[in-house]
């Protein structure tokens, strides 16, 4: 009777840590990443820099057929293309 008892409890253990790990996994790199995607930077269409999205300047290129966005640095370079700035 002792033993069935102590191997419910080890099985019992074992499963509640492997669900701790999981849980920490899943919260791990997942859970405060949503927050972190809305941050994310975002590269300069000409220099590939990160940059913080709010630094970017986004211009309409016809010649790339896109839109893209460019940093403060950047910027006098879109100018003297005459993009249109958006
Ligand atoms: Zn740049």
């Amino acid at each position: 009777m002792n033993y069935a008892v102590v191997t419910v409890l080890a099985i019992g253990a074992i499963l509640w840590i492997l669900g701790a790990l999981k849980q920490r996994r899943r919260r791990g790199p997942f859970a405060p990443s949503k927050k972190k995607l809305s941050m994310q930077k975002q590269s300069c269409s000409y220099c590939r820099r990160k940059v913080n999205p709010k630094e970017l300047s986004f211009y309409s290129a016809p010649a790339h057929g896109k839109v893209i966005g460019v940093c403060k640095a950047c910027k006098p370079q879109a100018e003297r293309q005459s993009l249109l700035r958006l």
